[in-house]
């Protein structure tokens, strides 16, 4: 079928929620990633009968189907290939459920995760994934992301709280999976299978997750240090000292200064290295806890400063999650990885940047949730200069490389994408690809469902 007539078929099944004026399709085109495409038309389906009407149509003249929820994505996944239509979940946003019984909530894909926070905690409920793009980012994607956030150390990441799914398949057929028990092993787990498949499986229109009560108590502490190697040592001695912490983020002297140039929080700017730790619980235990990190803290030579109220505590938050915008402070191409080491690797893991740093003499400003080894790490560059561009692609290999030989993964939260998938040979076996390729020829045999994403 030709190009102009597939789109006007595809306006003919939904007329009101379809979109084909060149503006608004740009919009479309990209995520939180460099990649950039443009769609033949973007669809808004408000309920999952019409999301199967457009899959069926779609599936029977091989269109192929990109979902898409926010378009925050760091690897391009909901960046349409060539001649592909955008499915936007925005307007199936609504919290159909919150059960304070059977301590879960129902909703629909494009429910924003920080407004499910707000409305569980006004109940005394808790949602612990929390993304730093929680307050603009969808459920849907979350879970089509696997994503995770500062509190998985302790709590977990998305996967640990999918407890039931409603998706629907290329041909437009509905599949139920999981459902409201916090348990089943009736055949095998769907629902895991659909969590982090980055929108290659299948098109997600209901979400059942497990919600936990609101801890009673919880504590932030800023500490800061001029070595980064103390700062390294600390994460390892609060990490073997039977204390589960519910974040222990770390930011770098280069990720300090980006962000007090983009806003200033009031950050020390003498730092080398500072941790934002949080521990929660019932108010005796959450005072011995971060008593006792204080204390680790400052035998590493950090000094601690505890976050008094809601407000000091919010606006440190605020200054972690500005980092990933306020990093274009340093240079207009940042490359974004988010490689995970095993725990007591994290200090070499550092060590190993700054040589990469070094060795190929551009910035690498690095964050994260180093309590549980995922290191988001920045490579700035240019894009418009080629010969430091090049440099810059040489030294994600070289990083890679590292982060494998360390026992590592090369994405922790983000997925493959597109930016990724040239390098997944490196972290997956033969036997890996080849199973999995076999899982989406089964889901997806035409291949429609967002094309182009995860494999070479
Ligand atoms: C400033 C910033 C901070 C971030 N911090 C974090 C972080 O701390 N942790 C983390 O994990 N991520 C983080 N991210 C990345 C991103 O926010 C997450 O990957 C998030 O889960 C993407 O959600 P989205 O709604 O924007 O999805 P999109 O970007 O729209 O889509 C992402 C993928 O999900 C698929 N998809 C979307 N909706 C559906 C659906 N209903 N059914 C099937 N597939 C679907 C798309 O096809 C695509 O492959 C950050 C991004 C930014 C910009």
């Amino acid at each position: 079928m030709a190009f102009g007539i597939k789109k006007k078929k595809i306006q003919d099944i939904l007329p009101h929620r379809t979109l084909t004026d060149p503006e608004e399709l740009f919009c479309y085109g990209f995520d939180a990633s460099s990649s950039e495409g443009r769609p033949l038309a973007v669809v808004k389906p408000v309920n999952a009968s019409e999301v199967g009407q457009l899959a069926a149509f779609a599936h029977e003249h091989a269109i192929s189907i990109v979902p898409r929820g926010a378009g925050t994505g760091m690897t391009g996944g909901a960046v349409p290939m060539k001649d592909v239509v955008v499915l936007s979940m925005e307007a199936m946003n609504r919290i159909l459920e919150i059960d304070q019984h059977d301590m879960v909530a129902v909703v629909e894909p494009g429910v924003m995760n920080g407004y499910l926070q707000e409305k569980l905690e006004e109940k005394g409920l808790f949602y612990p994934p929390d993304p730093a793009s929680m307050k603009f980012c969808t459920l849907g994607g979350n879970v089509a992301e696997n994503a995770g956030g500062p509190r998985a150390i302790k709590y977990g990441v998305t996967r640990d709280y999918v407890l039931g799914l409603e998706s629907v398949l290329s041909d437009g057929r509905i599949l139920t999976t999981g459902g409201k028990t916090y348990k089943g092993v009736v055949g095998y787990d769907l629902t895991r299978l659909m969590v982090g498949s980055e929108g290659t499986l299948g098109i997600i229109t209901k979400i059942i997750l497990k919600v936990l009560p609101l801890p009673e108590e919880v504590a932030t502490l800023l500490c800061t240090f001029t070595s980064m190697d103390d700062a390294a040592r600390t994460v390892s001695k609060i990490t073997s000292a039977s204390i589960i912490p519910r974040t222990l983020e770390m930011m770098d002297r280069e990720s300090i200064h980006a962000v007090e140039k983009y806003k200033a929080f009031g950050l020390p700017m003498d730092a080398e290295a500072l941790l934002l730790i949080e521990v929660d619980g019932p108010v005796e235990t959450v005072s011995k806890e971060s008593e006792r990190i204080a204390s680790l803290c400052t035998s590493c030579n950090g000094s601690v400063r505890i976050a008094e109220d809601r407000y000091s505590k919010e606006r440190l938050w605020e200054a972690r999650r500005a980092i990933s915008p306020a990093l274009y402070k340093i240079s207009p191409t940042k490359i974004n990885e988010d490689i995970v080491v095993p725990r007591g690797s994290v200090p070499e893991m550092f060590g190993k940047l700054r040589e990469i740093s070094e060795k190929y003499d551009l910035p690498i400003p690095s964050f994260g949730h180093v309590g549980d080894g995922n290191i988001h790490v920045n490579v700035m560059t240019d894009k418009n200069n080629p010969d430091e561009y090049q440099r810059a692609l040489d030294s994600i290999k070289e990083i890679f490389e590292a982060t494998i030989r360390l026992g590592g993964t090369i994405s922790g939260e983000h997925g493959v994408g597109i930016t990724k998938k040239q390098y997944i040979g490196m972290d997956l076996d033969d036997t890996n690809i080849e199973i999995m390729k076999a899982v989406k020829n089964v889901f997806d045999p035409k291949g429609i469902l967002n094309p182009g994403k995860i494999f070479p």
